[in-house]
């Protein structure tokens, strides 16, 4: 199950038609998804994605240019306009505004927050792909901008958009869950705990480890329920949500958490500006919900 239904076709296959793709250029019926500066361009609640004819000046900015598929039938690239200095002085973009996705997650639909991840993910990773990791030479891009290819000849490594797995696990003991705050996270902001999977680990191994590493406590193995996932280009990361069951509820403090604690279901229907969790459009938030309705995927027996 993913977070959010698929609302684009991204056409792999198409991905390797130079032909094709540069007629789409100049097709009346594209649309362009611009970023600028890893900001995102909203109006009205909305992306902005000003048709490619009419702001081809968009095009001349010069930034990494990524197709990234069919929005029906009507192809999307998104550009990079990082070189504007004034991208709202642009006509197509006057209206709009800028913001960071995290920002606005809650104020976007599912189809753009899908649009949106995509991009920033792309923008993101070809910035800081611009050269080979393998012999240091400069990479170019290719396929649609799907690719990066190594220009030494003798090296020709190619290299795709990194994705970087990342554990969310929801834990229970009796009927209470382990949630914790990091510092820095908003005021009274509690949640699943998360961390990132390291070299050579499995995502249950990864749960495992983060659980006690933060809180101290120990997870049952044969517990894991996975539970979803969510695209979080922060810069690169893939959240997986699992539910998970923990062998005692000791806790031991930490210097990654500022706080973990037990919570009950009566607390946290509650609302208070001193504890409050992500709401249910986050995964944390599905998960939450997912345990306070009883609809959490049961156990293996
Ligand atoms: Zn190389």
């Amino acid at each position: 199950m993913s977070m959010f239904a698929a609302v684009f076709d991204r056409a792999a296959h198409l991905r390797k038609d130079l032909d094709f793709l540069e007629a789409r250029l100049s097709d009346p019926s594209t649309l362009l998804l611009p970023v600028w500066r890893e900001q995102h361009l909203i109006e009205a609640g909305a992306l902005v994605l000003p048709e490619a004819q009419s702001a081809a000046e968009l095009l001349d900015a010069g930034g990494e240019l990524v197709w990234l598929g069919l929005l029906g039938e009507r192809s999307c690239f998104v550009v990079d306009i990082s070189r504007l200095t004034s991208p709202l002085a642009h006509p197509a973009l006057q209206r709009a505004e800028l913001v960071d996705l995290r920002g606005v997650v809650m104020r976007l639909t599912a189809s753009d927050v899908e649009l949106a991840c995509c991009a920033r993910a792309l923008m993101i990773w070809h910035a800081r792909a611009q050269f080979c990791g393998v012999c240091g030479h400069a990479t170019r891009p290719r396929d649609g901008g799907h690719v990066r290819a190594c220009t030494n000849a003798e090296c020709k490594a190619e290299h795709f958009p990194r994705t970087d797995p990342c554990v969310l696990a929801l834990v229970t003991h009796d009927d209470r869950v382990l949630l914790g705050r990091q510092p820095g996270w908003p005021r009274g902001m509690y949640s699943a705990l998360a961390g990132f999977v390291e070299a050579g680990e499995t995502l249950e191994q990864a749960v495992a480890r983060e659980v006690a590493e933060e809180a101290g406590v120990e997870v049952d193995p044969a517990s894991l329920r996975y539970a979803g996932s969510q695209s979080w280009p922060m810069p690169a990361s893939l959240m997986i949500g699992f539910h998970a069951r923990a062998r005692h509820d000791a806790l031991r403090s930490s210097d990654e958490l500022e706080d973990a604690r037990w919570v009950s279901r009566a607390e946290l229907a509650e609302r208070r500006d001193d504890f409050w969790v992500p709401p249910p459009a986050t995964l944390a938030g599905q998960l939450i919900a997912a345990f306070l309705a009883g609809t959490a995927p049961k156990e293996r027996a």
